[in-house]
């Protein structure tokens, strides 16, 4: 047999294709190198996975062609992606090119070419200068350059156009010429460097049993609790620059709405003397951006990665820490196959790479809390805030109780009061409530009719600035209807209040205070969302509301009072999880509170004020939440004590998107999974989408590791009918 290499082409195939390898090419094609090959008729580019000792086939195609040299992927990334696509039930090469970029993939990927001007001598021979006597341009141009240096083409031009200096090059007083440029999307940051703090002896120990970790053969994941303030962010520095030291290099992961450029500046200010390069990934990079970073991080030119969930992927090699911050978010779930979490690929990683995975929050995931709790995590926590700053007082607000005649009020007395308080002393307050727009729904008091979306069953929100109902699942949008389109009645009645509704009453109670709002209506760009932020840090913003957007992870000293307007929209939602999601979102706003000198308080209003996600919240108790809503989860057999797995079914024809959900339903029911329930098929929560018909099959299982594999050949390269798509994901994060 010819000596073989078992290649996935870039098709979304669940399959990979054996190829002889010519003599020419052996030391060429490695494990991980991007190849070309015959396929069917034409010729396609893909990825060496394996060198099989036998195959199934006799008669082999050869590889034709090996792009660049030595490896492409590193081995360890293929065999993260092959454990993806067994896991999350996802054909191999989606799997294969979720951890490779597009960017990185295209044909034409590579280092951007620009045009760097320099100047070929100090003094202008008096010749030239004669010359120039009538080229302006041309003369500022030259002395711009002799001022300021060297620089990009692109950037020069906005001090003399192309032609100008086209001009001096043609006199020979400068040269232009092709260079690759690394498009660097943070360059613009400061550069000074930052000193490591003393840690207190609550750093100390999580900084100690994380060393213990580092010099494990087979370490353990480190789950570190630590309030909001507690300098947690200083540990994973100091445990970064110890595996620097040892001369390996290290990956943070970050929620997406976390990755600021202060966050990536504070990381690069504490390195910037060793010359280690940071590489930053997330979803804003332009393609020629991520196509840079991916191929820096590659060379190992940059040995710290700071990104957000696909960052899990960096290429890097010789790893040495894996730090996931804020590891209860769920923005770590992918919502696209293969429905990956970059959690709990990152401790995946980490456990075939044998490094140390750090995983922190002020209120840890039930399931990385649970396994905490069983031993198999390794717990540290931090109970004080740094410099003895003291939690906040949180007070909850029945609202039930206050209403002004029949209508419910939207800002309780007490917090206005408070907020005044504030704003005499020139602090600042952030309101909080997670919903965007002015009133949720649009309902007809006559007959009761509540205008809802054409595409999707939920009701339009009312945008009153806007004037305009929207859609918040697809965007659609339409005038506001003066009467009801049902009976004819006119005065609408708006019914819940958004953002825009609170930002209002706020004007209405503060008419002197400078008041902005933040929500994804109206920061679309991120420049809007760093200039507001910007403009409250430096005090010309008092108030500022919000949907969850201002809810994480934000610093700002002089904010002392954090109101709550609703603490109960997102009790409501059908998911076994709101509870946790309610605690955790009332620990982290209050934790945006006193986080200076002045101690914050927190007004938390609610119709039901006895929820145990309030009251644990109120009182900052995170063990006590977690016990509970844990026993809860054992008693009703939920994760993290057995496992979910959610299948969809979605299609524009309701009858026949049931009929393919049925149909899949009765061949999972005869592959009498093990120690697995089934439930459904039935509508979703969220019966149609885009004008889309949903259906879920429920599976519960004790035996997640032998029911994927059982359901993979199912699902693969399968084609059902009448457009109907189904996707399947393993740990659920979003039920509807
Ligand atoms: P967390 O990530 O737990 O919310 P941070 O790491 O952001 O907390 O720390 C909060 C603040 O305290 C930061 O400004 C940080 O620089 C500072 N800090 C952290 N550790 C120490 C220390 N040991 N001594 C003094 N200041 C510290
Ligand atoms: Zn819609």
């Amino acid at each position: 047999m010819p000596r073989i290499a078992r290649v996935v082409p870039e098709v979304s195939l669940d399959r990979a294709f054996d190829y002889e390898i010519p003599a020419e090419l052996e030391s060429k094609v490695t494990l991980g190198a991007k190849v070309r090959v015959p396929f069917r008729s034409r010729e396609i580019v893909g990825y060496v996975i394996e060198f099989p000792e036998q195959s199934e086939v006799s008669k082999f195609k050869a590889i034709t062609e090996v792009f660049g040299a030595g490896a492409f992927l590193p081995p360890i990334l293929i065999e993260l992606a092959q454990w993806m696509a067994g896991y999350y039930c996802a054909p191999l090469t989606v799997a294969l090119m979720s951890v490779l970029p597009k960017a990185v993939r295209r044909a034409d990927a590579a280092f951007k070419q620009r045009l760097w001007i320099a100047s070929l001598t100090d003094t202008l021979p008096e010749e030239a200068a004669q010359a120039m006597k009538n080229a302006r341009a041309q003369m500022k141009a030259w002395e711009y350059l002799q001022q300021n240096g060297p620089g990009w083409l692109a950037d020069l031009t906005e001090i003399a156009g192309a032609a100008a200096w086209r001009g001096l090059a043609e006199r020979n007083l400068i040269s232009i010429e092709a260079r690759t440029q690394e498009r660097d999307p943070f360059s613009h940051a400061s550069a000074a460097e930052s000193t490591p703090h003393i840690l207190n002896d609550e750093q100390k120990a999580a900084m100690s049993a994380i060393r213990t970790e580092l010099d494990e053969e087979r370490p353990r994941v480190v789950l570190v609790r630590g309030v909001t303030g507690s300098g947690k962010t200083e540990i994973y520095l100091q445990a970064i620059a110890e595996v620097l030291s040892r001369g390996k290099s290290a990956l943070v992961l970050v929620p997406e709405i976390a990755l600021t450029p202060q966050t990536v500046e504070h990381f690069r200010s504490r390195f910037i003397g060793r010359k280690v390069g940071v590489a930053v990934l997330h979803s804003h990079l332009s393609a020629g951006e991520r196509h840079d970073q991916w191929q820096q991080i590659r060379a190992g030119r940059a040995r710290i990665v700071i990104g957000a969930r696909s960052a899990v992927f960096a290429p890097l090699e010789n790893l040495g820490i894996i730090v996931v911050d804020e590891e209860q978010e769920h923005s770590y779930k992918q919502e696209e196959s293969p429905h990956y979490h970059a959690r709990d690929v990152a401790v995946m990683r980490g456990h075939l790479e044998r490094v140390v995975v750090v995983l922190g929050s002020a209120t840890p995931s039930l399931e990385s809390y649970h396994h905490a709790r069983e031993g198999k995590y390794r717990l540290v926590e931090l109970h004080q805030r740094v410099e003895e700053g003291e939690m906040p007082v949180t007070h909850v607000l029945d609202i039930r109780s206050i209403k002004k005649g029949d209508a419910p009020v939207l800002l309780a007395p007490r917090l206005v009061e408070a907020i005044q308080a504030r704003l005499d002393r020139h602090e600042q307050a952030i309101i909080f409530l997670n919903r965007r727009g002015y009133s949720s729904s649009l309902q007809c008091p006559q007959c009761g009719q509540v205008e809802m979306c054409p595409n999707c069953s939920v009701a339009l929100t009312y945008h009153r600035r806007a004037a305009k109902l929207r859609c918040h699942l697809c965007d659609f949008s339409s005038a506001v209807p003066h009467a009801c389109p049902q009976c004819g009645f006119a005065p609408y009645k708006y019914a819940g209040s958004g953002t825009e509704k609170v930002e209002q009453a706020l004007v209405d109670a503060f008419p002197t205070a400078q008041i902005a709002r933040m929500d994804s209506d109206n920061m679309r760009g991120k420049d809007a969302y760093a200039k507001t932020l910007g403009d409250f840090a430096d005090g010309k913003i008092d108030l500022l509301v919000g949907t969850q957007m201002i809810a994480k992870g934000l610093h700002f000293p002089r904010v002392t009072c954090v109101g709550v307007i609703n603490a109960d929209l997102a009790l409501q939602i059908p998911d076994f999880r709101a509870s946790e999601r309610v605690f955790q979102l009332l620990m982290q706003v209050s934790g945006r509170s006193g986080r200076g000198e002045v101690r914050g308080e927190v007004f938390v209003q609610t119709r039901v004020p006895f929820h145990p996600a309030i009251q644990f919240a109120r009182h900052h108790d995170y063990v006590g939440f977690a016990e509970q809503e844990l026993g809860f989860r054992r008693s009703l057999h939920y994760p993290p004590y057995e496992r979910f797995i959610l299948i969809t079914a979605r299609g524009r024809n309701e009858e026949k998107t049931q009929f393919v959900i049925e149909q899949l339903a009765k061949e999972i029911e005869k592959l009498h999974l093990p120690e697995t329930e089934i439930t459904g098929p039935s509508l979703a929560p969220i019966a149609r989408i885009e004008e889309r018909y949903r259906f879920q099959i429920f599976l519960r299982t004790k035996r997640i590791t032998a029911v994927t594999p059982r359901l993979r050949p199912l699902l693969m390269d399968r084609a059902w009918p009448d457009d109907t798509r189904i996707t399947i994901d393993v740990d659920p994060v979003d039920l509807l």
